[in-house]
Parts: structure tokens; C-alpha cells; sequence
């Protein structure tokens, strides 16, 4: 198999790569080494002085740093490296104190990668929690913030507790976000030197600082350097999904009722192709498992015209119709309950595919979450519109390092460097591994594999080896666990659905005996001892915190007991690893196999597999199940084969490289709208902060008035031929101003003159109203029409692109790249975004009259979802409606751009609108 060389020989570079990386990083390991002497007789006060001695060299030398970003990274981590030797010298001291953990000299290596902002892959129970301690803290003495993400809640808190020992002892102050948490609270552990955290609250809080009215709430400090836990889960499986704040939308949900019970009636058909190549198709709809689609056909179409009564789909005026029948045909054939979602408390929850963790809170978008809460049954809730959205992938690359940890890394170094810059580097384990990975077998049904699964696992258990049985879905674990009642087997299943008490369940699965059932990956980040873990099973048994004495005498006892079965696991094999399935990418196959072996401890792994597993039936090649059925498969009789477990590989080699050209098409759109929305979030703080107020008001008046001086007094036309009717009503809309207030000679009347007449007029009144609010109420008046004129362009603008991407997507068949496309026409909105926002913001501060009314900041309803009260203004004040743009199209038009000409590019490149995008956009209509 040439194909094999080649991995062979890949590997052979790859791995020589790796180890060049660690051979690079050894002189530094003695040299921290050969600290140590002069370390570990220190006192803890010493120590600690000596820490603070550090600290206040790092902090003056990093007192001020460089305007430009790449500059500023490159200065801070000089002045680190410079002292990374000996900060972790004593790290390493103050964990051996604090937590009674020395770090191996591997971990050394790990925490160096990290600090230089790469991923260091090390395997699973090579403590990874305390590597991180060494680039957090050295990092941290800047004072500027270091975030470490993790996959959820209860690690944020564990790991914060557990190595906040080491960073307290150290004096440097730890935080830890959670889900519930009030923002002064969120906003104290944003201050610390270390914040913990899952990567959905980062998000979150980011989006969420940025719809503040208050520039004193905003919680985050910064995105300076980030450490991301389990890395791969969350920036390749989990950036799949966007952060998304929603608010509901006037859609009617009773339109996802009525089209749901239509759907039942479709028959699923098939397309063929006769011999001359024309495509013609069957029944209603057509399935397409690999690329996850199902379409209507023709005669499906005509179905649901005449089951909803409806003359014509396509007809515009049935575009809503349309997509809620399309996402109810989805919701019934592709979204399976149990499989890709489950219904508690009434809700639709998202299982997440790969992890198998439940994701309450997130919601498919454009309906579909709709759709699937109609075919269940449940109550729907309103449809959100998105109010403020990032993907983890533009989250994270804010941040001016970033760097992260996993043991399943290399099989996506691809995507790493291409997105994020991240470099993977492979760190070798502190003990050799020893674990024995077994070539996969295969049934040739579902059934016979479930049956060979049990008689292993009643094999095993008798033998007395523990063994964790991995499964692809909640429903198979639970049809596996009565298989296993039925034959009375003790065993526990870990689904997701009992979150809480995965972490506890599954620190036992190294017990004798023990027969644990997870969905793939659920408790991840639990170390399973072999033996047991005597702590866990003191807690169930007694809470330290309440009965701390019983809690210890019970820890003894179960050491004792521990070490006992420690043994006996040992010798029976250590922890088996029994895979049921094989996942489409590999990496994920690995994370399970990786829960065995940990620390050079004894175990093995097997994936025992069926043809009518879904990979194996979407992806696997038609060949390889001829030659398997050549073999002469018999039932119950399976096939060892590494030539199958390669040709796997091989299938999902294919999936994950194209799930890679999934997310990168994805990020590909959204990096459009995320330089408008930085560009827009940066408008916001400076509105916000107070560095911009006035001069952008000054500036929108010359645009709005100039625009309507162009567009009813052309410098072509004779000052006779000037519309003077409609320059008066353009004033009085947008300025409440009336031509006569204005001292406008006529009779000598020239464009300048005209504009100077009027400018000076604007600016009077402007002056004027500012006295009688009195200057504090018009200023903070200004800001507030500011930012929620903002803030309600900018959701509708989401909305367009939203659309805008829908609509783009057919238009790919007229032979144009939709991508460009998209980037051109999104552009164009978000300069006619501009414009409104300008016209608005003027009309609303020269026409709104003072009610003394404080803004009231928007309610913040669920950590998850913002509840947006439609625009106070828009709400309270019907003339907001009569805005340019929004209604009459009688108004202005305007012949140059309006992003601010001095703004920043809304393309990104960083230099001013008018030297980008900008410049040479003079004259001609808009
Ligand atoms: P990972 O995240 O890499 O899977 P963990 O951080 O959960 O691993 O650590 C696994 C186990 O190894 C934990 O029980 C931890 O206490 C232990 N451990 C890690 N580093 C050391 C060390 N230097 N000395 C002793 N025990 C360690
Ligand atoms: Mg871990």
C-alpha cells in the first residue's frame, strides 16, 4: 500500500519534528533544574519574596508597551523569557508545597510550548491542569490577565480551586466565572491576575460587554492571553456552533405547527438518472446522509401547496412558508431525538455529536430549533433574532497569544495553523506508554456486534478488569445497559444526561469490576485512577466540608482498600478500553482509547464495529465490503483486520478533511461580518468610554447635510432650477430646522454659501437645544440616541446578512463565487448601515424632545440569551419610522460613503476609510 509508506514516512518527519522541538526547549529544562538547589531550601516567605522580586521587575518592564499589537507581544514575551526560568523554578517549588506535585520535566517542556503560544499535545493523566500553572503564572505577573478555558463549568471550578492553591500561594489572585453569575461578580474575576472559565462565558461576556449601556458594567478587561483546555473540542468541534445572543422576532411560531403536520405525509424518493444523463426524481423529498440535506422535489412541492392551501410556494409573499416547511422536512428526517437532541422539561436540548455532552441553552438557528420543538411537541419558543453573534474561532483569535492543551491534537495541526496560527507540538509522556491498542473487529450486523459486546464485557467483569464501553449515542448506551440488565451485569451508564455526576462516576471506572458505559467522552477531564479514587468514594459517603474528620477516616479506609484492588486491576490488565463504534474523525476515537494507559499504567483499547454502523455504511468503500463479504463472513463470526482498521482511517481521513472544508467556508463568512463588527464594537467603546461623542455628531451633520445639499441642489443646476421645496423638508426631517431660520442670502446664493448659511444654522440650533437640556442631560441624551440607534442598526443588519448568505447560496449556480459576492454586497449594507445610522442618530438629536426619562439599560434575561426589548426609541416615538431608509425613499441620497471618512476600514486593513475603501469614492450616485 503506497499510501502506508507515505504515513510511514510522514510519521517519521512528523515525529522527528516534534522531538527537535523538545531537544530545542532541554537547556532551558537544566537550567531550571539547576535552580532548584538554591530553591527548595527557601523558606515560604523567602520563596514568596522572591516570586514578588520577579514580579516587580516583569511589571516595570512591562510598565509601558508598544501602540502596535505584534510590537507588544513581541516586547512582553521577551521581558518573560527572560525570566521564564526562574519563575518556573519556583513554580515547581510552590506546587511541590502547595499541592504536593513536583512537575516532571516533561511538564516543564509543555508549560514552555504553551508559553510561546502553541499547542502542546500531551496525553490524558499527564496533568495537563498543572503544566498550566507554569505559563499562567508567569504570564500572569504582567498583570494584564490570563484566561484558561475549559470545557464546562465544573472544570472551571475544579481546576481554579485546586491550582489556585499554588497561584495564592504565590500571592496572586484567582477568579473562576460561572454560568449563573451576577456581573459584579463576573466583573471581580475578570480583575484577578487569572481568570477560569469556560469558553462560553468568555464569549458571552464579551458579546453581552458589548451591548452595555454603562461603560463601568462591562465585565472583561482584555483578551491578552488565553490558555484553552482540551483545545480541540473547543476550537475544532465545539467553534461549529456560533455564540449567539437572541431576542424573539415578530414571526409567528403557529406557522411551525401548521407545516409540521404535514410533513409525516412526504415520502422520501431518490433521484436516477436514466442513460443519458438527465436527473429525474421520486416521491416528495430526497435524503442526502453524507452532505446532511434533504430537499423537496417537484411533486413534494405541489404536496404542500395543497396541503397548506397555499397557490404557490415560491411566490415572495411565501418565503416564510417555504423555509419553515424546509426546516420541518429537516427537523423530521435528518434530526433524530435521543440521537442529536433530547427533550427534557419540556425543552429541546442539542446533544452535541461529538462529545455527546448535552448543550442547553444553544439553539440551532434559522427555525430549525423551531421546527424540531413543533415535531416534538413542545412548546415553541418565539423565534430569536440574533442580537449579537461571534464564533469561538474569532473569539479566540482576539487574543493578542493563545495557546492550548490536549492529548488528541496532531490529527487537526491542519486546521490549528491555518485558523489560529497554532503550532502543534507533541510532547513525549513522563512514563513510556504502555497501553495496547487492538486491531478493530467487525460483525457483519449491528445485532451480532451487540452481542459479541456483552459477552466481552460478562468476560471481563468475571475476570475482574474494569473496562469503559464508549457508544456514539445516549439511545445506544441505554439499549447497551438493558442488554447487560438482562443478563445481570452491574454497570453504570454516563450520558450526558446526569452531568453533574459524571465526574464523580466516571473517577471510579478503574475499579475491579467495574462496567462503565459513556457516550463519547462524557466526564472528560477526570483522571480515572486503576483501583479507584478514595477521595470520591469518601465524599459520597461524607461531605468534607460538614463532617471533615469522618470524611478523612474514610479516605484512609479507602486507600487501603485502593491499593488492594490496584493490584488485583493490575493484574488482571489494568483499564480496558472497549470502543463501540468508530467516530467520523479519528481524533475522537483516540480521546477514548486515551482514558486507558494513563501514566504508564497497564490497559488496552478495541473498537469493535459492525457493516451497519453509520460510518461504515455512509463511508466506507463499496470494495472493502465486497472483499469482507468475499471473506465469507458468517454470522457471529467477526473479521480482525488491520487492512479494515486502515481502510477506517482512511474513510475518515476523507470526513475530517472535508468537515475541515466545512468550518473553514463557515469562517470564511463570518470573518466578513467580523471586521464590521469590530469596526462596530469599537465605535461602541469610544461612544461608551467617551472618546467619541461630539466630533462624530459634527461629522454626521456635514454628511447629512451635505448629502441633501447634493441631492436637491446639484452644483450643476442654476440656483433657480435648486429644489427649495425639498431642502425644506430635508431640514425640517432632519434638523427641525426651517429654510427661513437659516440666513440664506438668495439672492447671491452659491453652493459654499449656501452650505456655510446652513451649517451655521444647524449649529446654532444644535447649541440651542443643548442649553435647554442643560449640557449633562444632552450629553448623556447623545449618547444614549448613540448607542441604540447602534445597536438596532447593527441587529438588522445581522438579520440581512443572515439573509443575504441564504440567498447567496443559490446564487452560486450563476457561476459567480458567492463568496465574493457576499463580501461585496455585505459591504455595501454595512455602508448603507452607516448612512442610516448617521441620518438617524442627527433626526433623533435634533427632534427628540427631552421626557425625563433615564435610559433604562437592557435587561440582561438568561446567561444565554438576551431578551431585547425593541429599541425604547423605536417603540415610544412613531417618527423614528419616518427615518431615511426605513420608509419614504424621498429624502437623501448621497453620493459618498458614509462610514466616518477618518473610521477605521470596515474591510479590516486597519488604516483609515478614506486611504482603503474609501478613497476615490468621490462623485457618482450611491
Ligand atoms: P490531564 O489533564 O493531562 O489528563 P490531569 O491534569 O487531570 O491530567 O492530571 C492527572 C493526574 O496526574 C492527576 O491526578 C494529578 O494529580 C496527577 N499529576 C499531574 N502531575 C503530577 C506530578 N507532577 N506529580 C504527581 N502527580 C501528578
Ligand atoms: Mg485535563
Amino acid at each position: 500500500m503506497p499510501n502506508t509508506v507515505v504515513d510511514k514516512v510522514l510519521e517519521f518527519f512528523l515525529g522527528s519534528r516534534h522531538e527537535r522541538e523538545c531537544k530545542r526547549l532541554a537547556p532551558r529544562v537544566a537550567e531550571i533544574n539547576a535552580l532548584e538547589p538554591e530553591i527548595a531550601p527557601l523558606s515560604d516567605e523567602a520563596l514568596r519574596a522572591r516570586f514578588a522580586g520577579v514580579r516587580e521587575r516583569v511589571r516595570s518592564a512591562t510598565a509601558e508597551l508598544p501602540a502596535d499589537a505584534v510590537e507588544r507581544r513581541k516586547h512582553v514575551q521577551a521581558v518573560l523569557d527572560d525570566n521564564l526560568a526562574e519563575v518556573f523554578a519556583v513554580v515547581r517549588e510552590a506546587g511541590r508545597r502547595a499541592l504536593g506535585m513536583r512537575h516532571f520535566d516533561v511538564q516543564l517542556v509543555g508549560g514552555m510550548v504553551l508559553h510561546e503560544g502553541k499547542i502542546s499535545e500531551m496525553k490524558t493523566g499527564e496533568g495537563k491542569t498543572l503544566v498550566a500553572t507554569l505559563p499562567v503564572t508567569l504570564n500572569a505577573m504582567t498583570g494584564r490577565g490570563v484566561h484558561v478555558v475549559t470545557v464546562n463549568d465544573y472544570l472551571a471550578r475544579r481546576d481554579s480551586e485546586w491550582m489556585g492553591k499554588v497561584y495564592t500561594f504565590l500571592g496572586l489572585t484567582v477568579g473562576c466565572i460561572q454560568n449563573q453569575m451576577a456581573d459584579a461578580d463576573r466583573k471581580a474575576a475578570y480583575r484577578a491576575d487569572i481568570t477560569y472559565g469556560t469558553n462560553n462565558e468568555f464569549g458571552f461576556d464579551y458579546l453581552r460587554d458589548n451591548m452595555k449601556f454603562d461603560a463601568d458594567t462591562m465585565v472583561q478587561r482584555g483578551h491578552i492571553y488565553a490558555i484553552v483546555d482540551e483545545v480541540d473540542s473547543i476550537l475544532v468541534d465545539e467553534a461549529r456552533t456560533p455564540l449567539i445572543i437572541s431576542g424573539p422576532s415578530e414571526l409567528s411560531v403557529g406557522l411551525y405547527y401548521q407545516v409540521d403536520h404535514i410533513i409525516p405525509k412526504f415520502q422520501r424518493g431518490e433521484e436516477i438518472r436514466d442513460k443519458y444523463g438527465n436527473k429525474s426524481t421520486t416521491g416528495d423529498f430526497i435524503l442526502d446522509e453524507k452532505s446532511h440535506t434533504a430537499s423537496l422535489t417537484e411533486e413534494g412541492v405541489a404536496k404542500a401547496e395543497k396541503l397548506l392551501g397555499v397557490p404557490n410556494l415560491y411566490d415572495p409573499s411565501n418565503i416564510e412558508t417555504l423555509h419553515a416547511v424546509q426546516q420541518a422536512l429537516r427537523a423530521h428526517s435528518l434530526y433524530q431525538l435521543d440521537r442529536d437532541y433530547i427533550v427534557k422539561d419540556g425543552q429541546v436540548i442539542i446533544v452535541d455529536e461529538f462529545t455527546g455532552r448535552l448543550m442547553p441553552g444553544r439553539r440551532w438557528s434559522d427555525g430549525l430549533h423551531q421546527a424540531v420543538e413543533a415535531k416534538e411537541g413542545v412548546k415553541i419558543e418565539a423565534e430569536n433574532q440574533t442580537l449579537a453573534t461571534i464564533t469561538l474561532q474569532n473569539y479566540f483569535r482576539m487574543y493578542e497569544k493563545l495557546g492550548g492543551m490536549t492529548g488528541t491534537a496532531e490529527t487537526e495541526a491542519d486546521e490549528f495553523a491555518h485558523i489560529y496560527g497554532l503550532d502543534v507540538v507533541v510532547i513525549p509522556t513522563n512514563q513510556p506508554m504502555v497501553r495496547a491498542d487492538h486491531p478493530d473487529i467487525i460483525y457483519r450486523t449491528e445485532k451480532e456486534k451487540w452481542q459479541a459486546v456483552v459477552e466481552e464485557i460478562i468476560e471481563l467483569h468475571e475476570k475482574g478488569q474494569p473496562v469503559l464501553v464508549g457508544t456514539v449515542s445516549i439511545e445506544k448506551s441505554e439499549r447497551l445497559s438493558e442488554l447487560l440488565k438482562r443478563r445481570n451485569v452491574p454497570h453504570v451508564v454516563l450520558n450526558a444526561k446526569y452531568h453533574e455526576r459524571e465526574a464523580a462516576i466516571i473517577a471510579q471506572a478503574g475499579r475491579h469490576r467495574a462496567v462503565t458505559i459513556a457516550t463519547n467522552m462524557a466526564g472528560r477531564g477526570t483522571d480515572i485512577i486503576l483501583g479507584g479514587n478514595p477521595d470520591g468514594l469518601a465524599r459520597a459517603e461524607h461531605d468534607p466540608l460538614k463532617e471533615p474528620e469522618e470524611h478523612a477516616a474514610a479516605v484512609e479506609r479507602y486507600r487501603v482498600r485502593c491499593a488492594d484492588e490496584r493490584q488485583k486491576v493490575l493484574a488482571a490488565g489494568g483499564l480496558h478500553i472497549l470502543g463501540t463504534e468508530r467516530h467520523e474523525a479519528r481524533r475522537i476515537d483516540n480521546q477514548l482509547r486515551g482514558r486507558s494507559g494513563r501514566q504508564g499504567d497497564a490497559g488496552s483499547s478495541r473498537f469493535v464495529l459492525s457493516l451497519e454502523d453509520d460510518l461504515m455504511r455512509i463511508f466506507a468503500s463499496d470494495r472493502l465490503r465486497e472483499w469482507m463479504k468475499h471473506l465469507g463472513m458468517e454470522e457471529g463470526v467477526p473479521i480482525e483486520s488491520r487492512m479494515v482498521t486502515r481502510s477506517i482511517a482512511r474513510a475518515q481521513k476523507q470526513v475530517e478533511g472535508r468537515n475541515f472544508e466545512v468550518r473553514k467556508h463557515l469562517l470564511q463568512y463570518d470573518d466578513v461580518m467580523n471586521k464590521q463588527r469590530e469596526a462596530v464594537y469599537r465605535l461602541r467603546r469610544d461612544i461608551l468610554e467617551g472618546r467619541e461623542g461630539r466630533p462624530w455628531v459634527d461629522n454626521a451633520i456635514a454628511e447629512v447635510l451635505g448629502g441633501m445639499i447634493d441631492s436637491h441642489c446639484p452644483t450643476e443646476n442654476h440656483p433657480d432650477e435648486w429644489h427649495r421645496d425639498d431642502l425644506e423638508r430635508g431640514l425640517q426631517d432632519s434638523f427641525g430646522l426651517s429654510l427661513a431660520a437659516a440666513d440664506v442670502s438668495w439672492d447671491h446664493v452659491t453652493r459654499p454659501k449656501l452650505e456655510e448659511a446652513l451649517g451655521a444654522a444647524i449649529a446654532a440650533r444644535l447649541e440651542e437645544r443643548e442649553r435647554s437640556f442643560g449640557e449633562d442631560n444632552f450629553r448623556s441624551m447623545q449618547r444614549w440616541v448613540m448607542l441604540s440607534v447602534l445597536d438596532n442598526h447593527w441587529k438588522e443588519h445581522l438579520l440581512m446578512l443572515d439573509h443575504l448568505k441564504e440567498g447567496i447560496g443559490m446564487r452560486a449556480y450563476g457561476q459567480r463565487d458567492p463568496l465574493v459576492e457576499y463580501k461585496r454586497e455585505s459591504f455595501e449594507l454595512f455602508q448603507e448601515m452607516m448612512d442610516r445610522l448617521e441620518d438617524q442618530v442627527v433626526q433623533y438629536l435634533f427632534r427628540l424632545e427631552l421626557r425625563q426619562a433615564q435610559p433604562q439599560p437592557r435587561r440582561v434575561v438568561q446567561a444565554r440569551e438576551v431578551k431585547a426589548e425593541a429599541s425604547a426609541l423605536a417603540g415610544e416615538r412613531p417618527e423614528a419610522q419616518h427615518s431615511p431608509g426605513s420608509g419614504t425613499p424621498t429624502t437623501v441620497r448621497r453620493s459618498t460613503p458614509k462610514v466616518g471618512r477618518n473610521d477605521p476600514c470596515p474591510c479590516g486593513s486597519g488604516k483609515k476609510y478614506k486611504k482603503c475603501h474609501g478613497a476615490g469614492e468621490g462623485a457618482g450616485a450611491a
